[in-house]
């Protein structure tokens, strides 16, 4: 696919009387793996070429920066957040793997969420438009907020209902300060803002303001209400003191609470939140063991997270699951019982069935226990709508007439997933309202580039960059500092220079310089992915050109 309009394709100046020969060049833009894999961070490929090609093109390191972290915000305003909590799926893609390391590109993100928060760069409308439409969001976590701001962008008014008294859901009340501390949460938050959405806190709609209310005040509505509820695991002896769900605890420690937990803690699940809760119980001094029905393979948590939580003490306990909570006379929890598991074979999510080992119960001794084995939403005043079980149920992002939703509320998911849903349903509404029905944006469907096209030959070989970090006992502080840090910019600009530009042409001259009859024409104006014109009248069918260009840009025809 020719994916820009300036940007010659085959063909230009070639002869009707030409037998198709076999060694004539096209340009061919193809798509990179890191692309492929990411829901949500705009073309990889495009901002780290902005800043690798910025010679070429002309720009200040400034301005490539400033390009590069826009490239970004067109579809993810939250580059920072994610920068620091991704689990980064482009990464394990990237074809640079085939050669020494991937592109370290979550820590690049990262870097350029930071520097765009440092140096004040603010969002911006698409253009002078002001539209009529007043739009209400639920929820202002990064879906609700995402949906937003993509609205307010293009020039509509927009009100977010939140029931909490600050912005950012899981975000804020869930990932724990020392993964993401809330200072870079607010500078986000607060630059969506100021593009005019308005927040209205403290407000449960579907109690407060009931649905169908909402809907006659606004045009349309998106639903954003993630997954607030932990559920319970059904043991005797959960309900009463010293048992907290993972999402109450944690949202208690990140508004600020101190939580008397005592010294032995134990937290059941093997998910973000099961980690996150006994990595922060962990820095309280207490000796924390999880337990999980599953072995560690299964566990749905961030694999680095969890080795993140052994290097700092937590123990793991897998196949074992609670059976029951024992409690002294006076009802203060003394320990956990647990049986150990064996696998079955696998269940309808892929995963193997983990099934009770008879007689083989075990007392853990405990002051408290977090029970983080899964979330649901509170559909509460929502119970009209299509839902499957306690998730809303979309088609398109669809509920009804100008009603969208996205995000947890769905089903438990990862902040990208959440952050690209309410992008989508935005571009959907905007096309719909507009009266565009076709509009719908067209995601890359181009063929995806493979390592075996790279000249891997054309770089120096050498590792990514490494994300510096606190040292385990500086980490174990209740004040939680931030375990990792941004890499230096510096880091940053030796980084770029390791793509490969997979699939798009990064002007490295290679194809021109070996044309004798000169075929390749560089174009007055120039940018990532396009800096030559093909002409093949005079083309002496060697093939060179094809086989020196380093990112497999050029094919044979
Ligand atoms: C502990 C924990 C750790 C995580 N770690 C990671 C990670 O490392 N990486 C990652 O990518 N993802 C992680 N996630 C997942 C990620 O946080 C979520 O996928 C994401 O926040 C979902 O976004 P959302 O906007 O759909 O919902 P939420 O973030 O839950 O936001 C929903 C918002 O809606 C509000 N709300 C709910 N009901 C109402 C109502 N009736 N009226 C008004 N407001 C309402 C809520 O108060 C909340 O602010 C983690 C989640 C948790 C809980
Ligand atoms: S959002 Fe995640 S997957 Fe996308 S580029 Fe950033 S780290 Fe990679
Ligand atoms: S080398 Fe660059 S373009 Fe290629 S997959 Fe890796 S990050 Fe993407
Ligand atoms: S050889 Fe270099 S300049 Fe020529 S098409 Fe390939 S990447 Fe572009």
């Amino acid at each position: 696919m020719n994916r820009n309009p300036q940007k010659p394709g085959l063909g230009t100046g070639v002869s009707p009387h030409r037998i198709t020969p076999v060694y004539r060049p096209q340009q061919v833009e193809k798509q990179a793996p890191c692309q492929a894999a990411c829901p949500n961070c705009g073309d990889i490929r495009q901002w780290i070429g902005t800043v690798a090609q910025r010679n070429k093109t002309g720009l200040s390191r400034e301005e490539a920066l400033a390009r590069a972290w826009r490239i970004i915000v067109d579809v993810n305003p939250f580059p920072s957040c994610l920068g620091r909590i991704c689990p980064h799926p482009c990464e394990q893609d990237c074809n640079r793997s085939g050669l020494d390391e991937p592109l370290a590109i979550n820590a690049m993100e990262r870097f350029l969420g930071d520097y765009a928060i440092e140096q004040g760069l603010p969002l911006e409308h698409m253009d002078d438009a002001v539209r009529e439409e007043w739009i209400g969001v639920v929820g202002a976590g990064p879906s609700g907020l995402s949906f937003a701001y993509q609205m307010a962008r293009r020039g509509y008014r927009v009100t977010v209902y939140e029931e909490k008294n600050r912005a950012g859901g899981m975000l804020r009340y869930g990932v724990p300060d020392y993964r993401l501390p809330q200072p870079v949460l607010d500078a986000e938050i607060e630059r969506i803002l100021a593009l005019g959405v308005e927040l209205e806190l403290g407000v449960v709609i579907g109690r407060d303001i009931t649905l169908e209310n909402l809907r006659k005040r606004h045009a349309a509505i998106y639903l954003g209400m993630g997954a607030q509820m932990g559920r319970a695991m059904g043991i005797p002896g959960e309900a009463g003191p010293g048992v907290w769900t993972g999402t109450d605890y944690l949202a208690a420690v990140n508004s600020g609470a101190t939580v008397p937990l005592g010294p032995r803690v134990i937290v059941v699940g093997g998910g973000n939140t099961a980690i996150d809760a006994a990595r922060t119980a962990r820095r309280t001094g207490a000796r924390v063991t999880i337990l999980y029905r599953r072995s560690r393979e299964e566990m749905p948590a961030i694999s680095a997270e969890v080795d993140d939580a052994l290097e700092e003490g937590v123990e793991l306990i897998v196949l074992a699951a609670p059976v029951r909570v024992e409690r002294a006379e006076d009802g203060m929890i003394t320990g956990v019982t647990a049986c150990r598991m064996k696998l079955a074979d696998a269940d309808p999510s892929g995963r193997r069935r983990p099934l009770p080992v008879e007689g083989s119960e075990f007392t853990a001794e405990a002051d408290a226990l977090i029970a983080a084995v899964s979330q649901s939403p509170a559909i509460d005043g929502f119970d009209a709508l299509d839902h499957e079980g306690p998730w809303l149920h979309v088609h398109d992002g669809g509920l009804g007439k100008n009603l969208f939703a996205g995000g947890d509320v769905l089903g438990l998911g990862i902040a990208g997933n959440a952050i690209v849903q309410g992008r989508r349903a935005a571009e959907r509404l905007h096309a719909h309202l507009r009266g565009d029905n076709h509009a719908e944006a067209q995601e890359q469907d181009q063929p995806q580039i493979g390592a075996e096209r790279l000249k891997f030959e054309s770089r120096p070989p050498g590792p990514a960059t490494k994300t510096p970090r606190l040292p385990v006992q500086a980490r174990l502080s209740a004040d939680l500092p931030e375990v990792a840090a941004t890499i230096s910019e510096n880091a940053f600009l030796a980084e770029v220079e390791r793509c490969y530009s997979c699939g798009s042409c990064m002007g490295c001259e290679q194809c021109s310089m070996f044309c004798t009859p000169g075929c390749f024409t560089r174009l007055e104006e120039v940018g990532p992915g396009m800096y030559f014109t093909l002409a093949l009248d005079n083309c002496e069918e060697c093939g060179k050109c094809v086989e020196v260009c380093p990112c497999g840009f050029l094919d044979v025809h």
